[in-house]
């Protein structure tokens, strides 16, 4: 257990995320002088959610940022599915797109499951699909989901050691909970999942050393839910009448946590930076394979 604290620090997921893009945009500049052309990533934005515009427009400039063709491509709310699932078969035999995302969720009408399964491992820069959930499971080099991925690099920055750490994730969807719990297992921690059938959450949270949120519910973590020194990533995000906050109350956490990212600023950043570091990493794995040369990481 880690020891009492007064007033956590605070995770700079904004700082971490800007080092990571820049990172990225070294990696892109020795790419590009490589191979002679730069990364590419493709997005696809079903209808017309004002969310998901927001989300993939930041997409979109962050991946220029840092070097990256953006190839886009908006569609109809009500377009044909065949028609999605057609152009996701054309980005995938592109050679200049190495990565795909669909910016979910999609509108009513289109087989979510489907249009994930069309996108082939190797451009699956969310790290959706079973074929890269499966290698994350069994601790094999793949594409890694982009927030579970975020937390991760947020607890190394802040120097926080899985290894042998008891960690709590609340949720347990294939976006966040699931990939995370194995990131952190395959880090030696030691795992704890919760969701809406756990019984009696605040005393599974309270044997946290790293507890980290992803339900989707404001406030849900309260000071009595933590234990003295622990480290709380908050991945909620949730718009309310007083502005996008967290799943954890974040002034009551505050007196009581070691270390806590906030909401905005905390986790948000990060995933993007993720995405990008993800079409990097696909970009050089389809590199090396086009020259026959060994590769073993996409992370
Ligand atoms: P999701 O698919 O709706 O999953 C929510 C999970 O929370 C489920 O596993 C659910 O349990 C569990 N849950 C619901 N109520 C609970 C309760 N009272 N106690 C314990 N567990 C409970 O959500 P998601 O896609 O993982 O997203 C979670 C949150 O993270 C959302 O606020 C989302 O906006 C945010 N998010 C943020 C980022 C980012 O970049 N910052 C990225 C992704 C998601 P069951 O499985 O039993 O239903």
């Amino acid at each position: 257990m880690a020891g009492r604290s007064v007033g956590a620090k605070v995770i700079d997921g904004k700082a971490v995320a800007a080092d990571v893009r820049a990172e990225v945009a070294r990696g892109v500049e020795e790419f590009a002088a490589a191979e002679g052309r730069a990364p590419g990533l493709a997005t696809v934005l079903v209808g017309d959610d004002p969310a998901s515009h927001v989300y993939v427009g930041s997409k979109r400039r962050l991946t220029e940022e840092v070097g990256m063709r953006s190839i886009h491509h908006g569609l109809d709310a009500d377009v044909q599915p065949r028609v999605l699932l057609d152009l996701v078969g054309e980005l995938a035999r592109d050679d200049a797109v190495d990565g795909i995302l669909v910016q979910l969720p999609l509108p009513p009408g289109h087989d979510q499951d489907e249009v994930i399964r069309s996108i082939p491992p190797g451009k699956d820069v969310d790290g959706l699909t079973a074929a890269s959930a499966g290698l994350l499971a069994q601790g094999r080099p793949g594409l890694v989901p982009c927030t579970p991925r975020g937390v991760m690099e947020l607890l190394r920055v802040a120097g926080v050691e899985p290894s042998g750490a008891d960690a709590v994730i609340v949720g347990r969807s294939i976006l966040v909970g699931r990939p995370l719990a194995a990131l952190l297992t395959n880090a030696n921690a030691t795992v704890t999942v919760c969701h809406s059938r756990t019984r009696d959450l605040a005393e599974v949270t309270r044997r946290a050393d790293v507890l980290v949120a992803a339900v989707g519910s404001p406030g849900l973590i309260t000071a009595e839910m933590v234990s003295p020194g622990a480290t709380v990533i908050d991945v909620g995000t949730n718009r309310t009448d007083g502005g996008l906050v967290g799943d954890v109350d974040f002034a009551g956490v505050c007196e009581v946590a070691g270390a806590i990212t906030p909401v905005p600023g905390g986790v948000g950043p990060m995933t993007i930076a993720m995405l990008l570091s993800n079409t990097l990493a696909a970009a050089r794995v389809r590199a090396a394979g086009a020259n026959g040369r060994a590769s073993t990481a996409a992370a």
